[in-house]
């Protein structure tokens, strides 16, 4: 089934005769800005966008980033701040964070983080004291900066040790989850990632966490808007603390949010600020408001599962043309293609992509035999693409035009005409914002 996820409702393009090329104000003021605003808006809407973090928020969520709310001080959590003046913005982050527990059936949520790694620094820290041993997935199997790179605060502050996929199929092996835990006696394990292209089991890191006395961390940065759609099991059951990105799969603003259970409420709230930040984002936490309003749209859960049918589509012509995908395939959002059948690598690879108009990006997997700057794999996703209404039978001209690059890698001829096709798609799938002029 083909969704039109932009027409109607929540998601809808605003009305006729709203501008989004640069305003007249920013115009006016500084024209050198104006003139790359509306240059990046025409890369954004002549680009296929696969990289799988990335996605289009919706005009209205724009409009409430771009408001007022930018000039308010409101250090400490509604009905308990440290300034005056705080009566509406109150109200707003009243809203956005009950909007936040209800989506995603939470006992408590802050709604402050200025982003995922803000949400990450701040649940860590709720609850673990520097030194802690932690126990976090592979960074080069799918684990995230945040859950322990040594040029990261994380690998600074605790002592992150890491669990591995299964070296035959490179899925995660829950029985050798727990050996690893039962071996590292960690006081947290984070389950998450942001290239690992399959569902976890929740239920069971919960299992192994309550065995092993640790608290239960989900990273769900890359998978929230799916969970939010209903198109992917949600840890919040399971796990003592959720993190999540808006600007990923939730298609909101970009920013971060924790939610917890109600005995760890009090110790999150100070641990974002006074912790980790200073003053909220208040037009961040409007639009992530507009954002939790939109996810609870029937539009947006049809957009959730188109996105992850899309990606079934991809994954399948893919492997249809005889193309290496990591686990064999996909039930999330990404995948991750093995370029070594090819004799190319991801830097190469991602950089051709770009010329051709493709935005894709180079990524470790498993095994890989790579470097870290530059691997052996690329990862693609499906969250922007099917934000501009595409389907199914897209995803099909996609995988076609992408095995074509990889085939006819060295021929000039190909990359002419894979340019032609992904621009011609561009064309028929306009971004959801409604513009009048061209500057
Ligand atoms: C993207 C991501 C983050 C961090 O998000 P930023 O907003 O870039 O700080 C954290 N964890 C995971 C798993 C991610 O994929």
């Amino acid at each position: 089934m083909t969704v039109d996820t932009r027409a109607g409702g929540a998601l809808a393009p605003p009305p006729a005769g709203d501008d989004f090329t640069a305003k007249l104000a920013l115009r006016a003021a500084d024209p050198e800005i104006a003139g790359l605003l509306d240059e990046e808006l025409h890369r954004q809407e002549d680009t296929l966008e696969l990289i799988p973090s990335e996605n289009l928020a919706s005009a209205a969520v724009l409009e409430a980033l771009g408001s007022w709310l930018n000039n308010k001080y409101a250090e400490g959590v509604p009905g308990k701040r440290y300034y005056g003046g705080c009566q509406v913005v109150d109200r707003v982050e009243n809203l956005a964070r009950d909007r936040a527990r209800q989506l995603f059936g939470a006992e408590h949520a802050n709604v402050q983080p200025h982003s995922g790694t803000q949400a990450n620094m701040a649940a860590y820290a709720a609850v673990l004291k520097p030194g802690d041993l932690v126990l976090g997935m592979a960074l080069d199997q799918g684990g995230h900066l945040t859950h322990g790179s040594p040029v990261n605060f994380s690998g600074k502050i605790y002592r992150f040790e890491p669990y591995f996929v299964s070296e035959a199929t490179g899925l995660l092996d829950m029985a050798e989850v727990r050996a690893r835990a039962l071996e590292v006696r960690p006081r947290m394990i984070v389950a998450g990632y942001s290239s690992y292209p399959r569902t976890l089991d929740f239920a069971a890191f919960a299992d192994i966490a309550r065995e092993v006395g640790a608290y239960l961390m989900v990273d769900m940065a890359h998978f929230a808007g799916l969970v939010a759609g209903g198109a992917h099991p949600s840890p919040v059951p399971h796990a003592d603390f959720v993190t999540f990105t808006t600007h990923k799969t939730m298609r909101g603003p970009w920013g971060g949010v924790i939610l917890c259970r109600a005995e760890h409420a009090d110790a999150v709230d100070k641990s974002a600020c006074p912790g980790v930040q200073g003053g909220p984002h208040l037009h961040g936490i409007a639009a992530k408001a507009v954002m939790f309003r939109q996810c609870m749209h029937p539009e947006f859960a049809a957009y959730a599962h188109q996105v992850v049918a899309n990606a079934k589509a991809l994954a399948a012509e893919l492997l249809e043309r005889d193309t290496v995908l990591t686990t064999g395939g996909t039930d999330n959002h990404l995948m991750v293609i093995d370029l070594r059948p090819y004799g190319l690598r991801g830097r190469a690879v991602q950089s051709a992509f770009d010329e051709v108009g493709v935005t894709v990006n180079a990524n470790t997997f498993p095994g890989h035999g790579g470097t870290p700057f530059n691997p052996n794999g690329i990862r693609l996703g499906t969250p922007s693409v099917t934000s501009r209404g595409m389907g199914e039978t897209e995803m099909g001209e996609i995988a076609g035009f992408i095995v074509d690059m990889l085939q006819g890698f060295d021929d000039p001829a190909v990359h002419a005409e894979v340019r032609e096709r992904s621009a011609a798609l561009c064309r028929r799938f306009p971004l959801p914002y409604r513009r009048t002029t061209v500057s």
